[in-house]
């Protein structure tokens, strides 16, 4: 807490004020003896009153606060009056006016099929991002920029090509090529030739677990095979402890583990039937959106998805079974192993440069000294656009994922204007794109932010709505991360639900998590459970029903928008509260959104054993001590700028020089038009 506590009095305050009086009085004087100064500042609408007790002073004890809180309370109670504290009652007045008809509509617009599935680079890219900017002005948001509502990011349409095979013992080990998804990554050439293939159990690293799926291995010129989910997902025993999943899960995350220690390629063995697997090859491989430079290699330059009858038969050419390898990998104790397997593969991805737009409204906020802090709302305004025909629609008209989480933000927006006065915090709602395509808009937002991350007090993701009627359950799903959790907890209660735990491997699957693995606290959640009036079950059967990201998530008949409403008041709250209170969220558990907030904020941070870890890691293999140092999960080996024709390479800045290990530099060399011979072991780039 800051030296100044400043209690500007409401007729909230008052009871927070006597309630911080009566805990000194109650003995837990422990709030008191951490200041070393109290400063209570009463004020009115005409006069302000200011009572100074100094803790370390003699003359103050938590008897003579005890005393004085009649006196507080007298002066308080007049000063009430003048509230200048958003109140329960104003929130509930503001968020009165939310309603079915105006999500509906907004739905209706956004889904229609004369938008074309909403698709980045598509004529439905023009149509929306016009559609937006009128509501966003309609509703009163003023434009982010000067520039308007628009934020442009860049994208690149790519499509691979390429091959992958492996063996075992100088044997090919023969795979259909159909399971396995050579994902596109940045334009141009690369190859690994014999790289040894290295099992890293499911890559997780998770101090809060106190687990290392690679301990110290370097595996630079060598492959990290990963397998799909986390240790609770198989034994129930590690993260599941706690009854859900974690976000360590997301094969994103992982994929940054394994490139941070130097892997010239990526495999992971994934879950899931063949038609998912269908889909994540005509997504990862076929027409991948990948975004903003200079950050368009998100994975490994080498990135194989298989399917897991492909990993069994892997499994078996290296002598075991598929299961083995996951019972193993449920082990804390067991490391990272080298198998006797051998990969040759070698992408080639083409791309076509194009330019696509986030939509940022600004609330400004009210208070002088706050204003330039933020509270952040995100929801994405594209879907698939057009796509192949099924069943004679070829409109992937995104509904569900995510006309409806827009809807709802633009709802939140108008609740917000509705405030007597705008919180003290700005609030900021951007309408992103491309984030079916691995979150590229929240990330171009992330990149230039209406205000800076460190600043940024809460982020928070809308995907989907529960657009199937109220239920008696708010649910978080990154929870047990941050504060956030009290402040939503809180807010849920007083709206009458449950507050429970979510499924933690959604927690990365939206925007917000551009911003959360860059630091900012972000919230994750809605509305689950049991549905009012309807058999048990019925809702997770609904769920399970539910199919996006294909022509048929049009707007349903069925769809009871009450639960929708109800989030739109609880998200609305949360966002003013966060924009409201004196103090911020923050991350609670040591994570690696933890230390993304300290790097952030240039926060010194206590020694634990992880870091000194990769501190000694980075001495080792030779990294310089800043990039060891900073921890900073979205490091990138090579950042390019890209030539006009966006096939290659053209510069790479000078601090990326300085970054950058051997391997980075031989690419660099590459990149800069010299083609290296030879069948080195590692990712080859070359100049087009
Ligand atoms: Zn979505």
């Amino acid at each position: 807490m800051p030296d100044d506590v400043r209690v500007r009095i409401s007729r909230v305050c008052v009871s927070a004020l006597l309630a911080f009086v009566a805990g000194a009085c109650g003995g837990d004087g422990g709030a008191l003896e951490a200041e070393s100064r109290l400063v209570i500042k009463l004020s009115s609408s005409r006069s302000a009153t200011s009572l100074r007790m100094r803790a370390d002073s003699p003359h103050f004890s938590a008897s003579a606060a005890c005393a004085a809180a009649p006196i507080i309370a007298s002066l308080t109670l007049p000063a009430c009056q003048g509230a200048d504290t958003i109140s329960d009652q104003e929130i509930d007045k503001a968020s009165g006016m939310a309603n079915e008809a105006t999500l509906s509509r907004r739905i209706d617009d956004l889904a229609a099929d004369s938008m074309l599935g909403r698709g980045p680079g598509q004529r439905g890219d023009t149509l929306t991002v016009a559609y937006l900017e009128r509501e966003m002005a309609r509703i009163g948001l003023s434009p982010a920029s000067k520039n308007g509502f628009r934020q442009p990011v860049t994208l690149f349409r790519t499509r691979a090509t390429g091959r992958a095979s492996f063996r075992a013992n100088g044997l090919t080990v023969a795979l259909d090529t159909a399971a396995i998804v050579l994902a596109a990554t940045a334009p141009g050439d690369f190859s690994t030739l014999d790289a040894p293939v290295v099992l890293v159990g499911f890559g997780i690293i998770a101090p809060e677990h106190d687990w290392d799926d690679y301990r110290h291995i370097d595996l630079r010129g060598k492959v990290a095979l990963i397998l799909d989910g986390e240790p609770g997902s198989v034994s129930r025993k590690r993260f599941g402890t706690r009854g859900y999943t974690s976000p360590h899960g997301n094969v994103i995350l992982k994929a940054r583990h394994a490139l941070a220690r130097g892997a010239a390629a990526v495999i992971f063995i994934r879950l899931g039937s063949d038609a998912v697997h269908r889909a994540r090859r005509l997504r990862l491989q076929d027409q991948e959106l990948t975004g903003d430079v200079p950050e368009i290699t998100p994975e490994s330059p080498i990135t194989l998805h298989l399917a897991s009858s492909a990993g069994e038969l892997l499994a078996q050419a290296a002598g075991t079974t598929l299961s083995a390898w996951r019972v193993a990998a449920n082990d804390a104790s067991t490391g990272p192993r080298e198998l006797p397997l051998r990969l040759d593969a070698s992408i080639h991805t083409e791309a076509r440069r194009f330019v696509s737009h986030n939509l940022v409204g600004v609330i400004r906020g009210s208070d002088p000294a706050l204003r330039n802090e933020c509270v952040v709302y995100l929801a994405h305004w594209d879907a698939y656009g057009i796509g192949p025909a099924v069943r004679g629609d070829s409109i992937y008209n995104g509904a569900l994922d995510d006309a409806a989480g827009v809807s709802e933000m633009l709802h939140i927006a108008e609740v917000v204007r509705a405030l007597p006065r705008a919180p003290r915090r700005t609030m900021v709602f951007v309408a992103t794109t491309a984030e079916e395509r691995g979150m590229r808009g929240a990330e171009a937002y992330a990149a230039r932010p209406v205000c800076p991350l460190p600043r940024t007090a809460l982020a928070i993701g809308m995907d989907w709505s529960w657009t199937w009627g109220l239920t008696d359950t708010l649910v978080s799903n990154g929870i047990g991360y941050s504060t956030v959790d009290s402040l939503a907890a809180r807010v849920a209660t007083r709206l009458g639900k449950t507050f429970a735990p979510g499924l933690g491997e959604y927690w990365l699957l939206s925007d917000h998590a551009a911003l959360a693995l860059r630091g900012v606290p972000a919230w994750f959640g809605g509305l689950d459970g049991e549905v009012t009036g309807k058999p048990k079950g019925w809702a997770l059967r609904q769920l399970a029903l539910t199919r996006t990201h294909g022509p048929d998530d049009d707007r349903k008949p069925t769809w009871d928008l009450s639960g929708a409403v109800f989030e739109v008041k609880f998200l609305a709250e949360l966002g003013i509260r966060a924009a409201e209170s004196a103090t911020r969220p923050v991350w609670t558990v040591e994570s690696e959104f933890k230390r993304a907030s300290e790097a952030a904020r240039g926060e010194a941070t206590p020694p634990i054993r992880r870091r000194q870890d990769r501190r000694a890691w980075g001495r080792v293999h030779g990294f310089p001590p800043s990039m060891a140092r900073s921890n900073d999960p979205t490091w990138r080996p090579h950042q390019c700028t890209w030539a006009r024709d966006s096939r290659r390479c053209r510069t790479v800045s000078r601090v990326t020089l300085r970054d950058l290990d051997d391997i980075s530099v031989h690419q660099l060399r590459n990149a800069g038009g010299r083609v290296l011979q030879g069948a080195a072991p590692r990712p080859e780039r070359r100049a087009r």
